[in-house]
């Protein structure tokens, strides 16, 4: 059992990195981002107040990501670990962690900061596209679907982000420097922080990350 947390700026692989480390670990992949966009999604209050954050790349207020964060990590299914992708965004976010975690006589167990260059950044999040129905995601160039439409597991229609747009790809960027990088620092001080170099075929990193994993 464990516990980790994927670091990264927007586009760094952390959903479908976590999406296959959840498989591989059988343990919960706990995003934000996921979260926030199926309440968005279902017009639930959570929704409705976050989506225009979201919209604009900013960071939705820590009073509401914390207390759905809180509650996520209290089901039974969190129980044997987690894998938490898109959270802490912020230094009071990851004292947050620590308090929540704590409460639940837990810890944190390994913290994957995934690296990837802004120019990177840029080419993998304007080609991404999402399935509106099952969430699965595609990249026109890298992963794109049999028709670049449809989704090929359940044929729902494929989208692009509101917030994968170029202007608010520098809004998040911008958001990401500011108030998400400095917790790279933070962690490396507490001697937890694994950096993974986050640029090469998908499952060689994905094997970097069970390599640091399994080796500490
Ligand atoms: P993501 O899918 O992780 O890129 O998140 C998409 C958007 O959801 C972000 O740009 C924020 O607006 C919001 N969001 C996700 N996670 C958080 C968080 N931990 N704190 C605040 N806002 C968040």
């Amino acid at each position: 059992m464990f516990t980790l947390i994927l670091l990264g700026p927007p586009g760094a692989g952390k959903g479908s990195q976590g999406k296959s480390l959840s498989e591989t670990y059988k343990i919960p992949q706990v995003s934000t981002g996921d979260i926030l966009r199926a309440a968005v999604r279902d017009k639930t209050e959570l929704g409705i107040k976050a989506k225009s954050y979201m919209d604009k790349g900013e960071l939705v207020p820590d009073s509401l990501v914390v207390e759905i964060v809180a509650e996520r990590l209290r089901k039974n299914d969190c129980h044997n670990g987690f894998i938490l992708d898109g959270f802490p965004r912020n230094i009071l976010q990851a004292k947050a962690v620590e308090k929540i975690l704590a409460g639940l006589g837990k810890k944190i167990h390994y913290i994957i900061n995934i690296e990837v260059p802004r120019k990177e950044i840029i080419k993998r999040l304007s080609g991404r596209r999402v399935c509106r129905n099952c969430g699965e995601g595609y990249h026109l160039i890298f992963n794109p679907s049999v028709d670049d439409k449809r989704c090929d597991k359940c044929k729902g229609e494929l989208y692009q982000r509101e917030d994968d747009k170029e202007d608010t790809i520098e809004a998040r960027l911008k958001v990401y420097e500011e108030q998400t990088a400095p917790l790279i620092d933070f962690y490396r001080k507490k001697g937890a922080l694994i950096s993974i170099d986050g640029v090469g075929g998908f499952k060689d990193i994905t094997e970097k990350i069970v390599n640091a994993i399994e080796s500490r």
